[in-house]
């Protein structure tokens, strides 16, 4: 088993196996993630497939903390407002 969202330059370390909560919380912010980047060019930098999440799984502790970060998904929203009004 290995990471199921590993992120390119990520620090790896121990993996995590997702519980239900995380679970839930991983699956909401890839939502997220993938409405905002719909281009295959500005994807997010992971090869995460929803049906690999699922409880029991496994992930890196970094690579979940950057996924579900809402903070990075606040400011990646405020950006692509900004990109896509304009003119
Ligand atoms: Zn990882």
């Amino acid at each position: 088993m290995s990471c199921i969202a590993h992120f390119e330059g990520s620090k790896g370390g121990n993996l995590i196996p997702l519980t239900q909560k995380t679970t839930e919380t991983l699956k909401t912010c890839i939502e997220q993630w993938r409405e905002l980047f719909k281009e295959p060019e500005r994807t997010v930098s992971c090869d995460v497939c929803l049906p690999l999440v699922n409880i029991g799984a496994q992930i890196h502790k970094s690579c979940y903390q950057r996924l579900t970060n809402k903070k990075r998904i606040v400011l990646a929203k405020k950006r692509h407002r900004e990109v896509s009004d304009m003119p």
